[in-house]
């Protein structure tokens, strides 16, 4: 399996010169860039190799929903991927704190609508100093809720996804070991098989860098990363690539 990059700029840059010189240093292939809302346009310009991804997708396609981005408008701008269930999503203040209810609305919308999902799933510094066995409860508990129904989906191994993103790693500069991660990606594969028939690429996420990055990516049972704050510098996120 190739590995895959995905770079979330999150709320960055400001303004739209940046975000094209941004994106013009990332366009490679085997990368998927979400930048913000405002940026995909232009972005989706400018990419030739990489593919797009937004932040989130709301569930309804058109009508009355106000402030949000659907799925179906998403498309307009050659969207191929969205990300869904990031922590900083489902803990306030940012998204208003999502459901995993929410999140599986979204899902499957979305994966009807013909997208590709990267479900970011992590557990909490609470629960991970009970044990790893506690945090892939913890992982499994959230993975059964976001994906409940999609069983009923023939879906492909392109079309969804698992971010491994412990919320204490994330933005920390803290990294979890890779062999942690392994363990953990590989009992989600084990569970998506189970559960899904699927062959799912798990990707991990948390304070992923160009130092650290190799201890990943080099693992076999990990298919690639999503990298936050290293997105925003191009020279780090090269040698990423
Ligand atoms: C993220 O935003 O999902 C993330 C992993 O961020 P960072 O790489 O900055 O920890």
């Amino acid at each position: 399996m190739k590995k895959l990059l995905v770079a979330n700029w999150k709320t960055n840059p400001l303004t739209t010169k940046e975000a094209v010189k941004l994106a013009k240093a990332e366009d490679h292939k085997g990368v998927v860039i979400a930048p913000p809302h405002v940026f995909l346009e232009s972005a989706s310009k400018t990419l030739k190799k990489a593919k797009l991804a937004s932040q989130d997708a709301f569930w309804g396609d058109l009508g009355a929903y106000t402030g949000e981005i659907s799925w179906r408008q998403l498309k307009e701008f050659g969207v191929e991927y969205v990300i869904l269930g990031h922590s900083e999503r489902r803990n306030p203040p940012v998204g208003g704190g999502e459901t995993d209810e929410l999140i599986n609305k979204k899902l499957l919308s979305a994966l009807e609508g013909g997208l590709n999902i990267i479900l970011c799933v992590g557990e909490p510094k609470e629960i991970r100093e009970k044990g790893i066995e506690t945090a892939k409860n913890y992982v499994q508990n959230q993975l059964e809720k976001d994906l409940k129904g999609a069983e009923n989906l023939k879906l492909k191994t392109e079309n969804l996804i698992i971010a491994y993103e412990p919320i204490w790693a994330i933005g920390t500069g803290t990294p979890d070991t890779p062999e942690s991660a392994a363990e953990m990606s590989i009992f989600i594969k084990s569970l998506l098989t189970t559960n899904y028939s699927l062959q799912t690429k798990v990707l991990y996420g948390g304070s992923v860098n160009g130092r650290n990055s190799s201890g990943f990516l080099s693992h076999p049972e990990i298919d690639g990363a999503l990298v936050g704050g290293a997105s925003l510098n191009p020279e780090e996120f090269n040698k990423l690539i």
